[in-house]
C-alpha cells in the first residue's frame, strides 16, 4: 500500500501480529526498508524483487529481525540495540536472567526463530540522525522504553511516523525484557505525541491516520490502568508471585497454551517493573517479599 510517491506500507503476514512485524519500504534516491519481520515469504520476495540499499531497524526483537539476513544492504540499529545484532545469542539476556529456568526453552526458540546467529551491522545511529534518502529524510527519534534503543523514524515534510513498538494496539505497552522501562515508555510516548505525526505506521497495528492524540492517550493510559490494578490487589499484603498469577497483563483467556513458559516469566517482569515503579514513588511498602499499599 502506498502511503506517499516515495513510502509504501508492507503488512506483515497475520496482519502484523507478533511473532510477525509490518515494514516500511521508502523508494527514493536512496532505498531503505525499516524492519525485517513481516514473514518470509514476503521478505524474499522483496529481497529479490528491489535493491534495498538500507536496512533499518527500529530495534533488536526477533519479530522485527527474523530476516534481516535475506538482505545484501547496510545495515543500521540503534547503537545500544546493536550488539544483540551482532551476537543474536544476547537476546536471550534480554529475556530472562542467567541461570532462569525458561534459559533453555528461550534459547531453543529464538534459535528456531532466528535463522542467523548475528550480521555485520554497518551504521550505529543515535537521537537526531537523520537518513537522507533524497526526497526523503527520515529523523531518528530516540524511545526508549520497550527496549533500551529503541527507535521511531519520522518523515518531518509528510508527518509519518514509524512508531515501531509504541504500537497502539488493544494491548498496550509492552515492557517485559530486562532492558524495558516503564518511566522511559511513558516519556516516549510523550515525546512522539509531541511530533503531532499526522499518519502513524505502527509495526503490530499499521497505518493510522485518524484520532492519533487520543489514540496515544489510550495507549498510555493502559500503563496506569495496570498500575491501579496492582494497588487494587495490594489493599491486602501479597508476594510478587501472586500478584504474576492474577494475570493483569495478560489476560487469563488470550496465551496461547504452548507459548505459556514464555508470558508467565513477561508478565512476572512487567509487574515486577510496576512494583518498583510503586515502591519508589512511596505508594507501596515491602516486608520481606510481601507487598501492600502505605
Ligand atoms: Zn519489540
Amino acid at each position: 500500500m502506498n502511503i506517499t510517491d516515495h513510502i509504501i506500507f508492507i503488512k506483515g503476514t497475520d496482519k502484523g501480529r507478533y511473532p510477525y512485524s509490518n515494514s516500511l519500504l521508502v523508494k527514493d534516491e536512496t532505498t531503505a526498508l525499516i524492519d525485517a519481520g513481516a514473514g518470509e515469504e514476503r521478505m524474499r520476495k522483496l529481497a529479490t524483487s528491489e535493491k534495498i540499499d538500507l536496512l533499518i531497524n527500529s530495534h533488536c526483537h526477533e519479530d522485527h529481525i527474523a530476516y534481516d539476513n535475506l538482505f545484501r544492504s547496510k545495515v543500521c540499529i540503534h547503537k545500544f540495540e546493536a550488539p544483540v545484532l551482532r551476537s543474536v545469542k544476547k537476546l536471550i539476556e534480554l529475556y530472562c536472567e542467567e541461570g532462569s529456568l525458561i534459559e533453555e526453552e528461550m534459547t531453543i526458540f529464538i534459535q528456531n526463530f532466528i535463522n542467523f546467529d548475528g550480521i555485520e551491522v554497518d551504521l550505529e545511529f543515535e537521537e537526531g540522525y537523520i537518513f537522507d534518502l533524497g526526497d526523503t529524510q527520515l529523523k531518528v527519534i530516540h524511545t526508549p522504553g520497550h527496549s533500551r534503543g529503541h527507535s521511531c523514524f519520522f518523515d518531518e515534510k509528510e508527518k509519518i511516523l514509524f512508531s515501531a513498538d509504541i504500537d497502539l494496539t488493544s494491548f498496550g505497552p509492552w515492557y517485559g525484557a530486562i532492558d524495558s522501562n516503564i518511566d522511559d515508555f511513558i516519556a516516549s510516548i510523550k515525546k512522539i505525541r509531541r511530533l503531532k505525526p499526522e499518519i502513524i505506521v505502527s509495526s503490530h497495528k499499521g497505518v493510522i491516520k485518524e484520532d492519533i492524540d487520543a489514540k496515544l492517550d489510550i495507549y498510555l493510559e493502559k500503563i496506569y490502568e495496570r498500575e491501579n490494578k496492582i494497588l487494587d490487589l495490594l489493599q491486602r499484603e501479597r508476594t510478587l508471585e501472586e500478584i504474576t498469577k492474577e494475570s493483569i497483563i495478560y489476560g487469563d483467556g488470550k496465551i496461547p497454551e504452548s507459548l505459556r513458559w514464555m508470558y508467565e516469566p513477561m508478565e512476572r517482569i512487567m509487574i515486577e517493573k510496576h512494583l518498583g515503579r510503586l515502591f519508589k514513588r512511596g505508594d507501596i511498602r515491602r516486608v520481606d517479599d510481601r507487598f501492600s499499599i502505605v
